[in-house]
């Protein structure tokens, strides 16, 4: 293998060892919820989730385990909810 590739491969082995050097500007998943299956996300500043307490309530249970999920790798502003996460 080229050298210059193994450099590449064991920097990258440190990166991930360092997940604080990632900050998420936008996201999209598939969350497998206790009932259903739903496109939660985040983007342009702003969580959405296709459940429908979300839509009441503008957080749920499924962003708000994503926010715990990547702690850290998030930008300040997605981490703040209308309502606190207890710790
Ligand atoms: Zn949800």
């Amino acid at each position: 293998m080229q050298s210059s590739l193994i450099g590449k491969i064991e920097k990258a082995k440190r990166y991930a060892k360092e997940p604080d050097r990632v900050t998420f500007t936008k996201l999209s998943v598939k969350f497998h919820g206790e009932h259903s299956d739903y496109d939660t996300g985040y983007r342009e500043g702003k969580w959405y989730c296709s459940c429908r307490f979300f839509s009441s309530w503008g957080t749920c249970s499924h962003t708000m385990a994503l926010q715990r999920i990547l702690d850290g790798m998030l930008p300040d502003e997605a981490m703040v909810t209308q309502f606190e996460i207890a710790p």
